[in-house]
């Protein structure tokens, strides 16, 4: 038998280089040798700087027992005949020489080393000594390729001469123990060829890596094995199979046949290397792509994220420019408020510098009720309940005075900049606050007295009545005030002054009205009051009244002149059941109607009742438009007397209405209806025409009686009318009277109210000729310069005295004085209401010239007037000291006033 020779396939791993790379952990391993310590520190310090004293000793060991291994290998290989040991020599030259061109296996870390094909080769043909010589020589070839370290360098070929010793020597007993069995030469081979391989292929990778594993302290389980060995196995099995072929064929065919397949493997494995290298060519340009590619990737990330830089910057540049020269105020605030940053327009807002703005909370700059309203809105916004918020607030300036700002609040996200705070943006609004709120007080004051005007009382009359509404212990009244004064002095002093007696009334009213109380000037001269009280109010409204009253009845003070107020007050509460304020002020000035009519100096409290009488004047005014329009109304005439001779010189006429279904009107009722309705100046016309009319006709069928006179009465609203006197003197001559014909009667009251007004009316009338009555004088108040200045022909005493001229000594007097002034300033002097013969004897005693009453004559039909002229002129008429016609309307069988006279 040939000594076997053998081949051998290595299988490179990890070589301890690699592995040996990292760091020992070991601690300081003690001495191996007693003696010389300072060398061995040295040498491990040197050469084993990351061994510790386990692997250290494994290395010793592995290295002294490789190195024994070779030597007995080269001594066995000695032993062999020259031609094969030149064998020998090539084949594991060629091992080492293929061990330089490891197979890198593709994606990973490990290589096949073709070489173990010649080792296993070797050990088949030259046996075990043979073998651990070509697996030492290619180990020490690989070893000194992959590592630099010495350690690495000498324990590769030690190891592999060691393992292929000892497993090759395995296989030769096991290959003649199984021949000795007498089994076939080639399956014996075979079979011990297939267990040395299992044997190589566990004892080679444990043998060389176990110092690594020892440096780590640490041995792989079975499966991390596996994975890093596993594949070890199936290149022992590919070499040995190898082998075995190449093995047969040189037993057969001689050295040729190995020196022709040697080529063959060479080429495969030049083209596996090839496939592989190629293969590895495409994989790296595949990774340098996806690497080209990510580069590329990154590096347009890289670009884009720099524009963005760049045009944050510029946006940043942009918002810092427009921040800082911005119109209106600007500030980014913390989300508790504070300020971190302002610009100029928001210094000036808030009338400071920046230096004591930022870093103070802004609520700090606001009026105290503002600062709560927006502290609130920041922690809606910090606990995420609202994005922001924008309302009017007043900004505090240092010297306490309060503009108005509108103010806008959001969250700022501006790139990077100020992140998560918030800005905010003001600007001030005063200008137009102010302008709003002059507007709103225009709308709700009155521009003379700065007092609330009709829409304001409305609206606030709304809300008491709502109040009182939803609680009755809520309740109010209202004062309604007129004052008459103002009338006749703007009359009188012009509007001047009748403006500045509003304005001192008003303010009046302002001190005496309570707190919480509205005074409003409801329209020229009227004035309301709105009084908010408890449930026992009614008293103390009624209080406020009189009150009122008491203070503004003494005459005012206007321009040097003393000025009756003229005040009546009404009043109405709450608990009529008001349902809006037209109704309740309407009210009110019903009362004040009644309080005017009563001529009493106190207030009126509004009754239901006053609704109804509401009602029936304007009834009353519609029907009296009605019957001037339809000439239903009819004069009747007195007589007046000449009260020497008792004759009739003249008459008094007047108006009388019978209404369809009301009956007789008294003149009392209609002329007042006539004059607030404005219907008074059509009812004189009308009267002063018919009259006229019929004096004309009295004086053409008694032409004996020249002097006849007609008296009519007028009203001061006639005064006031500039074509009243065109009027007059028109009508006298279109019935050819002469104006001395025409007397008008004017109540005294009337004419010292209307003086200044009605001035150019009584001067024109004057001037045309027509005579001047002063009606019920004596009742009013007319000094005695007016008599003698005024254009007065006649002065009528009044009925009151004549009718107490018996009973009261003090009423003759007045009487007799009356007489005595007519006298004195030449004015003729009617007594009125004669009703006895004694008042009528007094009156002659006292020289009274004139008089009427109906001890003469009541009112007459026209007819009556001419039938009373006709028998005065055919004489009979009745003695002087009685009277001609008793008849009255009402009691007497002959009725002197029919219910309609003909016109
Ligand atoms: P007056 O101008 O003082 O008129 C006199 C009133 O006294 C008349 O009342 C007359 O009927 C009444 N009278 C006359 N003699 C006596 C008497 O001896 N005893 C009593 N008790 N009364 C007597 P009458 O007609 O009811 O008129 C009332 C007032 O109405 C008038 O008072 C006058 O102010 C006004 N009036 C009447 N007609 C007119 C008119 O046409 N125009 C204007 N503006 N006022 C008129
Ligand atoms: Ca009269
Ligand atoms: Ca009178």
């Amino acid at each position: 038998m040939n000594t076997a020779p053998t081949s051998m396939t290595t299988v490179q791993v990890r070589r301890p280089a690699t592995i040996g790379m990292q760091a020992a952990t070991g601690g300081s391993a003690t001495t191996p040798a007693a003696a010389l310590p300072g060398l061995r520190a040295r040498l491990r310090e040197a050469v084993f700087p990351d061994y510790n004293r386990a692997a250290f000793i494994y290395w010793c060991v592995v290295v002294v027992l490789g190195s024994g291994a070779l030597a007995l290998s080269v001594a066995g290989v000695a032993q062999l005949p020259a031609a094969s040991l030149g064998q020998v020599l090539l084949i594991a030259s060629i091992a080492a020489v293929v061990g330089l061109f490891p197979l890198q296996i593709p994606k990973t870390k490990n290589s096949i080393a073709a070489g173990d094909v010649f080792i296993f080769l070797t050990l088949l043909l030259y046996g075990p000594f043979a073998a651990a010589l070509a697996a030492a020589a290619e180990a020490a070839v690989a070893a000194w390729r992959t590592s630099t370290r010495w350690t690495s360098r000498l324990l590769g070929p030690a190891s592999a001469a060691l393992t292929m010793l000892a497993c090759g020597s395995g296989f030769a007993l096991v290959q003649d123990a199984l021949l000795r069995a007498g089994l076939a030469a080639d399956i014996a081979l075979l079979v011990a060829l297939m267990l040395f391989t299992v044997a190589y292929f566990i004892a080679s990778p444990l043998v060389i890596t176990a110092v690594a594993y020892l440096k780590r302290r640490r041995w792989p389980g079975v499966r991390e094995a596996i994975e890093s060995f596993g594949w070890l196995g199936l290149g022992y099995a590919g070499s040995a199979a190898v082998a075995a072929v190449l093995f047969l064929s040189h037993q057969r065919f001689g050295v040729f046949s190995v020196a022709v397949a040697a080529p063959m493997i060479g080429m495969f494995l030049a083209t596996l290397n090839h496939f592989f290298s190629q293969q590895e060519a495409a994989e790296r340009e595949a990774a340098e792509r996806a690497a080209r590619v990510r580069a590329d990737a990154a590096e347009h990330e890289a670009a884009q994220a720099a524009a963005h830089l760049q045009a944050l910057e510029q946006s940043d540049r942009r918002f810092h420019s427009a921040f800082t020269h911005a119109a209106i105020g600007m500030a980014l605030v913390s989300p508790d408020g504070q300020v971190l940053q302002c610009n100029q327009a928001m210094s000036m807002l808030l009338a400071r510098g920046d230096a004591e703005i930022v870093g103070a909370p802004f609520r700090s700059f606001l009026n105290p009720f503002d600062a709560t309203r927006i502290e609130h809105e920041l922690h809606l916004i910090r606990a995420h309940a609202s994005d922001g918020f924008q309302f009017e607030l007043r900004v505090r300036r240092p010297d306490g005075r309060e503009d108005w700002a509108s103010l806008h609040c959001g969250y700022f996200s501006h790139g990077a900049v100020g992140d998560g705070c918030l800005i905010v943006q003001a600007f001030d609004v005063t200008a137009r606050r102010q302008a709003e709120a002059r507007l709103q007080h225009m709308a709700y004051h009155d521009g003379l007295t700065n007092l609330a005007n009709r829409s304001r009382l409305h609206e606030a009359m709304a809300l008491a009545i709502d109040t009182h509404r939803d609680d009755p212990t809520r309740q109010f009244g209202v004062l309604y005030l007129s004052f008459d004064g103002y009338r006749s002095l703007n009359d009188s002093q012009g509007l001047g002054a009748g403006d500045m007696f509003l304005v001192r009334v008003g303010r009046r009213l302002k001190e005496l009205a309570l707190p919480g109380d509205l005074v409003a000037r409801v329209g020229g001269e009227e004035f309301a009051i709105l009084t908010h009280c408890d449930q026992q109010g009614t008293h103390q409204v009624l209080a406020l009244a009189e009150e009122v009253l008491r203070a503004l009845s003494a005459p005012l003070a206007i321009e040097d002149t003393e000025v009756a107020t003229g005040l009546t007050v009404g009043v109405t509460f709450c608990d009529v059941g008001y349902l809006n304020p037209e109704e309740a002020l309407r009210d009110a000035d019903l009362a004040r109607q009644k309080a005017k009519a009563s001529g009493k100096a106190e207030p009126a409290i509004f009754d239901p009742n006053l609704h109804e009488c509401a009602k029936d004047k304007l009834l009353l005014e519609a029907a009296l438009r009605r019957a001037i329009a339809a000439n239903q109304l009819a004069l009747a005439f007195q007589p007046i007397y000449d009260l020497h001779t008792c004759r009739v010189v003249g008459f008094e006429a007047l108006a009388r209405w019978e209404h369809p279904e009301r009956g007789s009107v008294s003149p009392a009722t209609f002329i007042r209806v006539a004059e607030e309705s404005g219907l008074i100046g059509a009812l004189t016309q009308w009267a002063i025409s018919r009259a006229c009319m019929r004096l004309r006709d009295w004086r053409e069928r008694h032409p004996a009686l020249p002097e006849l006179f007609v008296n009519v009465n007028i009203s001061g609203l006639d005064l006031c009318d500039p074509r009243f006197a065109d009027f007059v003197g028109e009508t006298l001559r279109q019935h050819g009277l002469p104006p001395a014909a025409l007397t008008l009667e004017i109540t005294e009251n009337t004419l010292m109210q209307q003086l200044e007004r009605g001035s150019s009316t009584l001067a024109k009338l004057h001037d045309l000729g027509v005579g001047l009555s002063v009606d019920d004088f004596g009742t009013g108040y007319s000094s005695l310069s007016y008599l003698s200045t005024l254009p007065i022909s006649s002065l009528k005493i009044d009925r009151s005295f004549v009718s107490r001229l018996e009973v009261r000594a003090a009423d003759a007097e007045i009487v007799r004085a009356v007489i005595q002034l007519g006298d004195a300033l030449g004015k003729r002097v009617v007594a009125e209401g004669i009703e006895t013969a004694t008042q009528l004897e007094r009156l002659q005693g006292y020289g009274c010239e004139l008089g009427q009453g109906y001890h003469f004559s009541r009112p007459l039909t026209p007819q009556l007037a001419l039938q009373l002229l006709d028998s005065e002129a055919d004489g009979t008429a009745p003695a002087p000291t009685k009277p001609t016609h008793r008849a009255n309307d009402n009691t007497e069988g002959t009725p002197t006033w029919p219910t309609s006279i003909p016109a």
